[in-house]
C-alpha cells in the first residue's frame, strides 16, 4: 500500500487531546500513514494551506474562539459543501433513548449556503437599499425604523442540486448495503418559501428522478421525529443551520456529542472532524472522549482508499463500547483520553 500523507490540525480546547490520541493510535496501527501537523494561526499560514491541499487525508481537532480561522478555512474557503455526519448507535453508548439500538443514519448539511456563515448589516443599509422588501403579512423592512441588524440566507439551484445528488448517491450506497436509500429534506419552506422552497424543491425533483424514495419535514417536525423516530431515518438532508442544530441533537440520542463524527467533502477535496467543539469545560483534563474523532478518522481512512482498515477501526470502537470497561467520565467509566484510544488501538490489533 502507498504511504499517504495526512495533516493533523488540532484546532484548541480539546482538539488537541482527542487529534494526539488519534494521531497516537494511527501510528500504532502500522498502517503506511505520515502525519505532518503544520503550523496554526489567524490567519492560516500558507504553508499549512498548501501542506492540507496536498495532503491525502485532513484531521481537524475542534476549533474554539482563537482557532475558528482554521474551520473557516476548511470549510468555507476550500468550499468542503457537503457534511457527512454519521448517526450511528453502537450497544454500549450512553444514549438517553430507552431503546437506541438500531439508530443508523447519515445526517447530511449542506455547509456552504443558507444563512452561514455570518452576512450580516445594518438595518439602516438594507433600508435604504430595498425600503418595500416586505414579509408575507405585508409589513416592509422600513417598518422597523433604521436601528437594528439583518442577517442574509442564500440558496442557488447550483447548491440545492449538487448536495441533493451527493445525498442520492450516499442514499444508492447505503440501499446497495441492504438499506431503505430514502432521502429526508429538511426545511422550513412553509414559512420560508423562495429560499427554503427553492431548496426543498429543488432535492425533491433530483431524488424523485433518481428514483429514490423521498420525504420531507418541516425543521421543527424533524428535531421531534430524530427524537421519537431515530430509526425510520437513512439520509438526511439539511439546510446549514438546521444540520448544524439537529446533528448534536443526533449525536445526543446515539449515544452523545463526543462520540460524532464527519467528513467535509468538496471538489476532488475533504477534511475530517469531530461534531463537537472545544469544550471550554473539561478542556486540559485529559478527560475527552476521543471516539468522534478516531470515527472520523475512519471515515478518512476510507477516503484514502483504506475501507477495510476503516471497517477494521469502527469495529474496534464498537468493541470497547461493548466491553465497557475503558470509557471516558461522559460514558460513565473513569478512563483518560489517551487511556480510551489505546484500548481502542489493543481492539484493532
Ligand atoms: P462543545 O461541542 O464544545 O461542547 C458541548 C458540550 O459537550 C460540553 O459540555 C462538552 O464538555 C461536551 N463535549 C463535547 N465534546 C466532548 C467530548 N469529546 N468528550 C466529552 N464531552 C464532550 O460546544 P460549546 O461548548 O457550545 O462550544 C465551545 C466552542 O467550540 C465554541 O467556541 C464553539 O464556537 C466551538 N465549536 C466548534 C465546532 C467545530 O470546530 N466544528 C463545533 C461546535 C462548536
Amino acid at each position: 500500500m502507498a504511504m499517504k500523507t495526512v495533516v493533523a490540525l488540532p484546532g484548541e480546547g480539546i482538539g488537541p487531546e482527542v487529534v494526539d490520541a488519534t494521531c497516537e493510535l494511527l501510528m500504532g496501527t502500522g498502517l503506511p500513514i505520515k502525519i505532518l501537523t503544520p503550523p496554526q494561526g489567524h490567519p492560516v499560514p500558507e504553508e499549512t494551506k498548501r501542506a492540507a491541499r496536498e495532503a491525502d487525508g485532513v484531521l481537524f481537532g475542534a476549533a474554539g474562539p482563537s482557532t475558528s480561522a482554521v474551520v473557516s478555512w476548511l470549510r468555507w474557503e476550500m468550499s468542503a459543501w457537503a457534511g457527512v455526519r454519521p448517526i450511528k448507535f453502537f450497544p454500549g453508548m450512553h444514549s438517553p433513548l430507552a431503546d437506541p439500538e438500531g439508530i443508523d443514519y447519515i445526517l447530511l448539511r449542506e455547509n456552504s449556503e443558507g444563512i452561514y456563515p455570518g452576512r450580516e448589516g445594518d438595518l439602516a443599509d438594507l433600508v435604504k437599499l430595498m425600503p418595500n422588501l416586505s414579509d408575507r403579512t405585508g409589513r416592509t423592512v422600513k417598518e422597523f425604523g433604521t436601528e437594528g441588524r439583518f442577517a442574509v440566507k442564500v440558496v442557488t439551484p447550483r447548491g440545492a442540486e449538487r448536495i441533493a445528488r451527493f445525498a442520492c448517491d450516499l442514499a444508492r450506497k447505503r440501499q446497495a448495503l441492504g438499506k431503505p436509500g430514502k432521502v429526508t429534506c429538511v426545511t422550513k419552506s412553509n414559512v420560508l418559501p423562495r429560499t427554503d422552497g427553492l431548496y426543498h424543491q429543488t432535492v425533491e425533483r433530483i431524488v424523485r428522478e433518481a428514483g429514490l424514495p423521498f420525504e420531507h419535514f418541516h425543521v421543527d417536525d424533524a428535531a421531534r421525529r430524530l427524537v421519537r423516530f431515530p430509526k425510520s431515518m437513512d439520509v438526511v438532508l439539511c439546510m446549514n443551520l438546521y444540520g448544524d442544530i439537529l446533528s448534536d441533537l443526533g449525536a445526543e440520542t446515539a449515544g452523545g456529542l463526543g462520540l460524532a463524527p464527519s467528513g467535509n467533502f468538496g471538489d476532488g477535496w475533504a477534511y475530517f472532524e469531530s461534531v463537537h467543539g472545544s469544550a471550554p469545560d473539561i478542556a486540559g483534563r485529559g478527560i475527552a472522549n476521543p471516539t468522534a474523532t478516531i470515527r472520523s478518522a475512519a471515515l478518512m481512512l476510507e477516503h484514502m482508499g483504506m475501507s477495510a482498515e476503516a471497517e477494521r477501526l469502527d469495529q474496534a470502537v464498537a468493541r470497547i463500547y461493548r466491553d465497557g470497561k475503558v470509557l471516558t467520565p461522559d460514558q460513565g467509566g473513569t478512563a483518560k483520553t489517551r487511556e480510551m484510544a489505546q484500548a481502542v488501538l489493543a481492539a484493532y490489533r
